[in-house]
């Protein structure tokens, strides 16, 4: 890392009016926001300043990238010392808000909703697993390690690096173990329930940490009732159900390991093999089925729309499942559908399911709504961190 401070000569420089957002602790810096560009190697931390000369603080800078630069510290702070805040503070809130004994599976670091951009570190037991999206945060990755490891002392580190998005910040995806032995799959406790998490070769880091508090809603309002936990994924929502009282939960994924997992998930929680089915089905096509007789929907897709180009036909395909939902619910039932794109927003979420209710001549009525778990905290200067959101339907 560069001394700090810098002189202006080694500053990148802002077009007057365009350093707005970062004076309110945005995160991103755009190509088209840059006046001056000094000399400098990608991935290196430079000093940012306002077109009066002000010092804003430092980000990390990638040409490759469309967000150029990526703020680390704001103001005066060096920063390093920022990057090592930014982690006190990160673990010092999951340790506040999580008791080990119940839980032990807690995303530490949620990128910019933490002020770390391009970091993401979960605590799986005690495998932590690193997912590094950018150049910058890679060259940075020794010191944030250093720092994690100090602090949480995991058995096993695994780097779970194999996004998409490496690919525009110049860099391969890498996946494989960082420290101790090999990482593989892993036991955890979620509100005291324990599930098996396969760090290595499931989907994002392993588990739907994000949903975790919708899980609690759907414990407790499943007594009694015929489940459908659809994009069921290793069966999270069916085993929160069935503890909850459900009389069945079945599970539906388009994965195979995802679904074999859910079965051994079952098995871990002592749930019997008629407590729910497994489907390995496209939702869309099982929704269709004849005779469903479910009076509780789970709809928990993947994000639909990954840019925002995708929005038009992101919007289709949640019509499509919702209106599907609706109309197959027995009533009176509960539907609860979430959309984790950041791109459909909630109020365009709630028109488009809506409309479905509409389409499937259901009368709708919204009784709870949900956002990502507390440990994927809102970073309420930079709502780009904003993305998950559900709608509990109250259909008769
Ligand atoms: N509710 C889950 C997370 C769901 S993630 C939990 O709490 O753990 C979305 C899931 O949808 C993934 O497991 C993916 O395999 C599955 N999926 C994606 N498209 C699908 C489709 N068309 N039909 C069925 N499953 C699908």
């Amino acid at each position: 890392m560069r001394p700090v401070g810098g002189e202006q000569m080694d500053s990148v420089i802002l077009k007057p009016g365009k350093d707005k957002a970062i004076r309110n602790h945005h995160h991103w810096i755009f190509s088209g926001a840059v006046r001056t560009l000094p000399d400098f190697e990608d991935g290196s931390v430079l000093a940012v300043r306002g077109a009066d000369g002000d010092l804003l603080g430092h980000a990390y800078f990638n040409r490759s990238s469309s967000i150029i630069g990526r703020m680390i510290s704001f103001g005066k702070t060096p920063p390093e010392d920022a990057l090592r805040h930014s982690v006190d503070r990160a673990l010092a809130m999951r340790r506040r808000l999580f008791d080990p004994a119940v839980t032990n599976a807690v995303r530490l670091v949620n990128a910019e909703g933490d002020h770390l951009p391009g970091l993401v570190a979960d605590l799986y037991a005690d495998t932590l697993v690193l997912q590094v999206a950018t150049l910058g945060m890679e060259r940075l990755k020794p010191l944030v390690l250093d720092l994690l490891v100090r602090a949480v002392r995991p058995a096993t580190v695994y780097e779970r690096s194999d996004v998409a998005a490496r690919r525009e910040e110049g860099l391969r995806e890498f996946a494989g173990t960082l420290q101790g032995p090999p990482a593989g799959k892993v036991r955890i406790l979620e509100e005291g329930l324990p599930f098996l998490v396969d760090v290595v070769e499931s989907q994002k880091t392993g588990f739907y940490l994000d949903q975790r508090e919708m899980r609690k809603l759907v414990r407790v309002l499943a007594r009694d009732r015929r489940v459908l936990n659809a994009f069921s994924f290793t069966g999270a929502f069916s085993v929160y159900a069935l503890k909850g009282g459900a009389v069945r939960a079945d599970s539906v994924d388009s994965s195979v390991p995802a679904i074999a997992l859910a079965q051994e998930n079952f098995d871990l929680n002592g749930l019997s093999s008629d407590a729910g089915y497994f489907f390995t089905a496209d939702v869309f096509e099982f929704l269709r089925s004849p005779d469903l007789d479910y009076d509780f929907i789970i709809l928990d897709p993947p994000a639909f729309a990954k840019r925002k180009a995708d929005v038009v036909q992101a919007c289709r395909g949640y019509k499509d499942i919702n209106r599907l939902a609706f109309q197959k619910v027995r009533t009176p039932g509960l539907v609860l559908t979430c959309s984790c794109s950041h791109f459909v927003d909630e109020k365009l979420f709630q028109q488009v399911v809506f409309q479905a209710a509409g389409e499937a001549g259901r009368r709708a009525r919204i009784v709870q709504r949900h956002r990502q778990a507390m440990d994927h905290p809102v970073n309420i200067y930079h709502p780009e961190t904003e993305y998950l959101k559900a709608l509990l339907l109250y259909v008769d």
